[in-house]
């Protein structure tokens, strides 16, 4: 499918939405030539399934990615039930290998609660500014739906951990929540960790993390699935799957990260 057709079939859908325009001038992004350049997809080296850009069952990328690093580990809680492919934490998964692990809730690597933060909307979360950066050693976002991520919060896994939750109530920008419009309750994991960074940015121990584009690449993939979403930017693929298959899709159920309670 095109893009166009794509936005088409988004504007019939649902014609009182559109989709949020994300400030591409705001952020310092790395060049899309590479992802531009990709114009098939192809088997994982992996698993063999064929994919676009990069696998999501095994997260792994086609291209060559811009380098990365977090200030910190992160959990990126997934539910078995919501599939890879609608999981924009997979991204994160890529651009940071070292950092990032997609488990679920029963698969919590070893961590001292004191040295840990939930993304969660709670009244007692604190904002990105009460955070302690230096024993901030792993952040948690619950990648769930809405009613999943309260039942998860409450897991005794998280037990004794910091809530953290973003100032405001920022909008998404994803694609994928415009079957629902559930972007007035939440956004998805990648754009709550480019959040959650910016807010930091300044206060992180390491100097070279304190810029506010430190971490825009973050939204490398994001940025230029988005673009291809809204036709500013195209893609000719030589066979007939649509660039759609190894994106999140637009046409299911929704995981986000709640950013306020709605
Ligand atoms: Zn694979």
């Amino acid at each position: 499918m095109s893009s166009e057709q794509s936005v088409a079939k988004f504007a019939a859908r649902r014609p009182d939405w559109e989709l949020p325009q994300l400030q591409l001038e705001q952020l310092q992004l790395h060049p899309f030539d590479a992802l531009r350049q990709a114009t098939s997809r192809q088997p994982c080296p992996k698993c063999h399934k064929s994919r676009f850009l990069y696998c999501y069952d095994c997260a792994v990328p086609f291209t060559a990615i811009p380098s990365l690093q977090l200030p910190f580990q992160l959990s990126i809680i997934t539910h078995h039930a919501e599939l890879a492919s609608k999981n924009t934490g997979v991204m994160a998964a890529i651009l940071c290998p070292q950092q990032v692990q997609l488990h679920s809730i029963d698969q919590m690597p070893a961590c001292d609660p004191a040295q840990c933060a939930v993304m969660f909307p709670s009244d007692d979360a604190l904002l990105p500014d009460q955070l302690n950066l230096q024993q901030l050693q792993r952040v948690v976002i619950l990648d769930s739906k809405w009613a999943k991520a309260k039942e998860l919060n409450e897991h005794p896994a998280l037990q004794g951990m910091a809530r953290v939750k973003l100032p405001g109530c920022p909008k998404s920008c994803f694609w994928r929540f415009h079957t629902s419009g559930v972007t007035d309750e939440g956004m998805c994991s990648i754009e709550a960790l480019h959040l959650l960074l910016r807010a930091l940015a300044e206060r992180l121990p390491d100097p070279s993390q304190r810029s506010p584009h430190h971490f825009d690449n973050l939204l490398w993939y994001f940025a230029f699935q988005h673009q291809l979403r809204t036709g500013t930017t195209r893609v000719s693929l030589s066979d007939t799957g649509s660039f759609e298959e190894g994106m999140p899709s637009r046409t299911d159920p929704e995981t986000h990260v709640p950013s306020h309670i709605g």
